[in-house]
Formats: structure tokens, C-alpha cells, sequence
């Protein structure tokens, strides 16, 4: 079987679909997957071992045997500690095929093979009878099935199906309910992430505001969830503006609906503020007296107790359809709505003197619907592209370099995905301005929304969008006149890893012939760095766990060893740095340079060198990000903001990934009078615009 997957080419900024072997696909999935980080959760394995335990031994009590259902098994612990705790016999159902192969292995090693059962299929297909997948129905119902939005992996409609048709009536589950919490909050910086922010330009006459339309101001976003480690956000970035309140709660025992559905909650505001976001996360009790408890609270809601990270179940971060002000003190009520797979907000006042049929009356307004974008720009720009939209800081620095670069004669092409810059150079005085969004024309064609944006704004006529790719551009695109001034952020939709972005160099040489002979190309250059780190956690997702609370999975650590190792080409991943705090090792290095202001070159550009290990630490792995300059003296970083102190404990970007390149070692530094150095060779290969990289440590 072929599979085709959709790649980004970071020389043409174009999907791709490449044909790919039947492993491909399923390599990606284990290497990518979350299995290690959850075989690492010990705060959720210990909890769970022990809500199996409880429950097995209530069964027994009852006289009765423990035949347990262990939906969604992966490499079988769960069915594993069952057996361990005494249930006479398990059925392990998991529907991804190479999971079941390791489940059966896994089993079979640590001697469970005559007591537990794996059955590789999704559980709606699994039958029970004589002849049939189980012999009987299970009294005993374990699952693990829950995403960071707790139902978004479908949880309700399995647990649905299987009280129907699986489990017997009064079965004892594990988990054994689930709850989910909210607090009201106001926060800049979130909400920055679904909203624009007017923008405020100081021209040469005068004061210039850039607003978004209106459509833009009451669009409800997009459904996706937006999950994060809630706990890298300092409290500085948000004022709570109610106490946590329960929103609702599922009893995994009982039958269970998983049709639409909503929730109300009423609330008083604690403080006057903009109720804007809605901060939520879940806790499952293991048993039904609620003792063993695993809870995903953020640090300021317990900060007695320990936190267990995991990166498999963070905090969800919802938008408000709007923002609302609120009084403190005032009666509020929210809304939670939900269908199968996800949840979305809603939040009325409560009316002077309102009683039970007001309240009922109330119901009429509620939100069914699941939030759809209307304006389209939350289709163009994803969360953290909305929050690098609104740094003003990062607009600063645009600002200062077009003013240096423009004149009233300059003829300005600005190449990037959903920029404003073409804006910023209209305002700053530029005489023609033409824009390209090379990358978002394939997904999706941001026309509508840009006419809407610049009508609000009086613009219609003086940005001109190029509807075509770099490599076509005519001579009339341009009023047949030559390029002065060629702009980019440089951003690219399609960009997965930092370096992506350098498109930019790719369409700059494609429109060579249209630019005049003194052209300023913003930014004149780039440069790529990196720096050594000790991850603080992170470095759990790609580390092998060896024993898991007493059973051997070592059969998980080689797959995931194995799929990291496909094509023998370890590489680099995104990841959002600011969420997984790190120490530096080493001083960040600048190993390659970009220069803009020529054409891409033929030959690869390729560098060797070492890195000295300052700093006593575990080296996890290297920090690769780009960082470009404008003009001169100014410069932008999509990785390090700042390293502070001594301790090495850096500031990261909050807007972009950064590439990780996980060693496949660790090495342990001291602090050294002759410094550990790892070695490194990187090659960016100009014809296929990527980066390959070894290290040795
Ligand atoms: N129980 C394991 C793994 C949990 S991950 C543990 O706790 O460590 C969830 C697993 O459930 C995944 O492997 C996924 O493929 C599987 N899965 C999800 N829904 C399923 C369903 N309805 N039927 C069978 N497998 C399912």
C-alpha cells in the first residue's frame, strides 16, 4: 500500500504530495507519538494502578470474576496492571495495528499472554458471545482515551457504544468519572492570539491607525482547541476574573451521551475586568470515592502540591465569542456547549431580578452552533501568527528598517504570507506597493478578506495583490517598472521548521529580473543559530522508559528508537520553546548566513565546527533558530529574546517554533577547566531547501 503525504517544498513554497511506502506513515505516527510521554506520567500510571487495583478488589468482593475491557491499550499496560491486581481475564482492544503488534509483544514478555487477550480493533467493531471477539460482556471498564479537551479522541462515543454493548450494566470503570473546570480570565496576551489589535504607525503625516473590519471584530475564531502548558504562563500575563467553578462532570460507570449537549454554570465576578478567555482543564477520579485523584490544574490553583508534567494532557485555552466588561461582583452565566468531540464557550449577564422562567428563556440564546470563522482571517493566521501580528515590539523594528530603507519614489514588493508589511511601507510613504502571498495561495486564497481589510482602512486602491507565484511575475504586475524596494518578513504558512521560512531567498531569486540594479532587499540577510540545552522536561518525549511501574516495555523504547532512526536521517522538530523551559549549555552560534541580497547559490552552503559545554548540565539536544536582519543594526529573532543570568535560563520567542534536534545520547557536562566541546557538521542544501545536521558529543 502507498500512502501520499503532504509536504511543504521550502524552494517553491508549495504543498506537495509525495508517494510514500506503507511505513512512512506509521513511523511518523510512533516517532511522533505520545506514548513515551505518557509511559513517563508516573503521577498518571501510579493513580491508575491503583483505581485498577480498587476495582478488581471490589468485584472480588463481590464473589464475582474480574473480566476486564481495556479500550484503547497501546502497549497493554493498563490491561497489565490489571491482571497484576488479580482480574481472572482482560480483553485488550487497540485499533492502530502496529500498537496491537507491540501490545501482543509486550504482553507475552512480561508472562500475561494466558490472561490477557489483544484484539486489534477500533472497540465499535469488537463482538461478544460465544463465537465472538469476548466471551461475555466485562464488568470491569478501563480506558486511557482522553485528549488535553478530554472528549476530543472520541472518548464519549466509545464509552457509549460500550455500555450498549460491551460492558455489563453496573460495571465498575476506571476512570471512574471525569470533570472538567473553567476560570474567566482577562489576558492581553492570550487574547492577542485570536484577536487584531489596532495598529499604530507614526508617518510622515501624522498618525496612521490600521483597524481590522468589523466582520473581523464579532467573528467567533475557529473550533480547534487551543492547548498549551498553561503553566509557562506567569501571572503577570492574566487577572483572574472568577474563582475555578466545575462546568460539568461524566461518570464513566453509567451509560454514557455522547450527543450534543450544554452545560450552565452561573458565576460572580471576583474583580472588574474584560472577560475575554475561558481557562479550562479536567481531573479523573480513579475510584468513586474521589481518593485517588489525577488532576491537570495549573500551579496556581493547588500550589502545595508537586506538578507532574506531561506534555499528553496541558490546559485549553477558549475564546469568548466576544470581549464583555464585567462589574465585580456582578452575576454571570456560562455556557459550555459540546458535541462529540469538542467544546466551545459562551458567556450572558444575568438579568436584574431574573428567575427561573427568565433563565429558560435564556436557553434560547445559547451558542449550538460550534464557532466557525466568518471573517476568514482565522483561517489565514493561526494563533501565534494572530500573537506575532500584535507584538508591537516586533512591529517596531519593521517600522524603523522600512524607514530606512523607503523613499517616496520607492517602488515596493513585499513577499510573505498574511504580512502587514505592505501596509507599513504604504503608510511610511512608499510609492507603489504590490504585495505576493506565495504559500497561503494553495491553501486557501486570501482575497476577500484583504479587499474587506483594506476597505475598512481606505486602502482599496493603494495596495496592489499579485495573484501570481514569484517565478510568473510579469513586467505589467508591476506597472512596468523595476523593483526599489523588496520586502518579506520573512513568513511562510507552509514553514514547518525555522529555516523554511527561507522561501524568501527562493522567490527573491525568482523575481531577479523585475528588480532594479540598486534594489534594498528587507531583510538584507538571515542567519542561523543554535545552542546546546538541557531541557528542563521535553526531554522525556524522546526517552526511552525502560520499566513502567513494574512492567517491562522496553518493546515501546525500541519501536520509537526504530522510527526515529527510519531513512536513517534524524531530524530536526518544531516545538514552541517558550512552553518547555530549557538551560543553555553552551553560548549561542551563529552557523550560517543568508545573504538576501543575492541569489540563491548552486553549491550547498555547509559549515563544521564545535560548540564548548559552559555550563554543568545534561545535553539533551541543540536549538536551532533563524534570526533576520533588517537593515542595519536591526535585527529580529524567532528563537532567543534573551539569556539571563548566570543559570543560563533563556527567553524564547512566544510566537514561533524552534527546531530541536534531540541527541541520541546524553552527555553529562561538569564544570570544566577544559570544557566538553560536541562537534557539528550542518549543510543547507540549496536545492531542496533543507537542513542536514550531525553531531558528536
Ligand atoms: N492504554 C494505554 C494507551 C493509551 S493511548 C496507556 O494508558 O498507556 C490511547 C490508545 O487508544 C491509542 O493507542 C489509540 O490508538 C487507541 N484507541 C483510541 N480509541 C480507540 C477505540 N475506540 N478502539 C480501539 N482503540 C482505540
Amino acid at each position: 500500500m502507498k500512502t501520499f503525504c503532504g509536504r511543504a517544498n521550502p524552494t517553491t513554497g508549495s504543498m506537495e504530495w509525495l508517494e510514500e511506502g506503507e511505513d512512512y506513515d506509521y513511523h511518523q505516527e510512533i516517532a511522533r507519538s505520545r506514548y513515551a510521554d505518557m509511559l513517563h506520567d508516573k503521577d498518571r500510571n501510579v493513580k491508575y494502578y491503583q483505581g485498577i487495583r480498587a476495582a478488581v478488589s471490589r468485584v472480588k468482593e463481590r464473589g464475582e470474576k474480574a473480566i476486564v475491557l481495556d479500550i484503547g491499550t497501546g502497549t497493554g499496560l493498563l490491561s497489565m496492571m490489571a491482571a497484576s491486581a488479580g482480574a481472572d481475564f482482560c480483553y485488550a482492544i487497540e485499533v492502530f495495528k502496529p500498537m496491537a503488534n507491540a501490545a501482543v509483544k509486550i504482553v507475552e514478555k512480561n508472562g500475561f499472554s494466558d490472561r490477557i487477550k489483544v484484539i486489534n480493533k477500533h472497540s465499535t467493531e469488537v463482538t461478544v458471545g460465544p463465537d465472538g471477539d469476548m466471551q461475555c460482556r466485562a464488568n470491569i471498564l478501563v480506558t486511557e482515551l482522553f485528549d488535553t479537551e478530554l472528549i476530543g479522541e472520541g472518548a464519549l462515543p466509545t464509552y457509549e457504544h460500550a455500555h450498549k454493548y460491551l460492558v455489563q450494566e453496573g460495571c465498575e470503570a476506571v476512570p471512574h468519572r471525569a470533570t472538567v473546570y473553567v476560570q474567566l480570565v482577562e489576558s492581553r496576551r492570550m487574547w492577542s492570539w485570536k484577536k487584531l489589535f489596532p495598529l499604530h504607525v507614526e508617518a510622515e503625516d501624522g498618525e496612521k491607525i490600521l483597524v481590522p473590519p468589523s466582520e473581523m471584530e464579532n467573528c467567533p475564531g475557529v473550533p480547534s482547541v487551543c492547548d498549551i502548558q498553561l503553566n509557562q504562563m506567569p501571572s503577570s500575563d492574566f487577572s483572574t476574573l472568577s474563582d475555578v467553578v466545575t462546568m460539568f462532570s461524566v461518570d464513566f460507570s453509567k451509560p454514557v451521551q455522547s450527543a450534543s449537549t450544554y452545560y450552565r454554570v452561573q458565576l460572580e465576578s471576583v474583580k472588574s475586568g474584560k472577560a475575554q478567555i475561558v481557562l479550562s482543564w479536567w481531573d479523573i477520579d480513579m475510584d468513586p470515592s474521589g481518593m485517588i485523584n489525577c488532576t491537570m490544574a495549573p500551579y496556581w490553583v493547588k500550589p502545595t502540591s508537586a506538578l507532574q508534567w506531561r506534555d499528553h494532557w496541558m490546559q485549553c485555552v477558549y475564546f469568548l465569542p466576544r470581549e464583555e466588561p464585567v462589574l465585580q461582583g456582578e452575576k454571570l452565566y456560562l455556557t459550555a456547549c459540546r458535541d462529540e468531540y469538542s467544546v466551545w464557550y459562551s458567556l450572558q449577564k444575568a438579568r436584574e431580578g431574573e428567575n427561573k422562567a427568565d433563565e429558560e428563556e435564556h436557553k434560547a440564546d445559547v451558542c449550538v452552533e460550534s464557532p466557525v470563522c466568518r471573517c476568514r482571517a482565522h483561517l489565514l493566521w493561526n494563533r501565534p501568527r494572530f500573537g506575532e501580528l500584535n507584538d508591537q515590539s516586533r512591529t517596531r523594528q519593521y517600522i524603523k528598517s522600512l524607514r530606512k530603507v523607503l523613499k517616496t519614489d520607492s517602488v515596493c514588493l513585499c513577499i510573505s504570507d498574511g504580512s502587514l508589511l505592505p501596509v507599513l511601507a504604504h503608510y511610511l510613504g512608499a510609492k507603489q506597493v504590490q504585495c505576493m502571498q506565495p504559500s497561503s495561495m494553495d491553501l486557501y486564497y486570501p482575497h476577500e478578506l484583504w479587499q474587506t481589510f483594506f476597505k475598512a482602512n481606505n486602502l482599496e486602491d493603494k495596495i496592489k495583490i499579485i495573484e501570481a507565484r514569484p517565478e510568473l511575475l510579469k513586467p505589467s504586475h508591476l506597472e512596468d517598472k523595476k523593483i526599489s524596494v523588496l520586502v518579506g518578513e520573512p513568513f511562510f504558512t507552509t514553514s514547518l521548521l525555522p529555516w523554511h521560512n527561507l522561501y524568501f531567498w527562493y522567490a527573491r531569486t525568482a523575481v531577479s529580473p523585475h528588480l532594479a540594479s540598486n534594489v534594498t532587499v528587507l531583510p538584507q540577510s538571515a542567519s542561523l543559530h543554535m545552542m546546546i540545552v538541557e531541557f528542563q522536561d521535553l526531554w522525556r518525549i524522546r526517552s526511552p522508559c525502560g520499566i513502567c511501574e513494574g512492567f517491562d516495555v522496553q518493546t515501546m523504547d525500541d519501536m520509537i528508537k526504530d522510527s526515529l532512526n527510519f531513512r536513517e536521517s534524524r531530524e530536526a522538530e518544531p516545538h514552541p520553546l517558550w512552553e518547555y523551559p530549557c538551560k543553555s549549555l553552551s553560548d549561542p552560534q551563529e552557523v550560517l548566513t543568508f545573504d538576501f541580497t543575492k541569489t540563491v547559490p548552486e553549491h550547498c552552503l555547509s559549515t563544521e565546527g564545535s560548540v564548548k559545554l559552559l555550563r554543568k548540565g545534561k545535553s539533551h539536544g541543540a536549538v536551532l533558530w533563524m534570526e533576520y536582519h533588517l537593515a542595519a543594526d536591526i535585527s529580529v529573532s524567532t528563537g532567543l529574546m534573551q539569556l539571563s543570568d548566570e543559570k543560563g535560563s533563556c527567553e524564547w520567542n512566544p510566537h514561533c517554533k524552534q527546531a530541536v534536534y534531540f541527541f541520541s545520547s546524553v552527555i553529562e557536562s561538569e564544570i570544566l577547566s577544559d570544557p566538553t566541546a560536541v562537534t557539528y557538521a550542518i549543510n543547507f542544501d540549496t536545492k531542496t531547501g533543507e537542513i542536514a545536521m550531525d553531531f558528536k558529543l
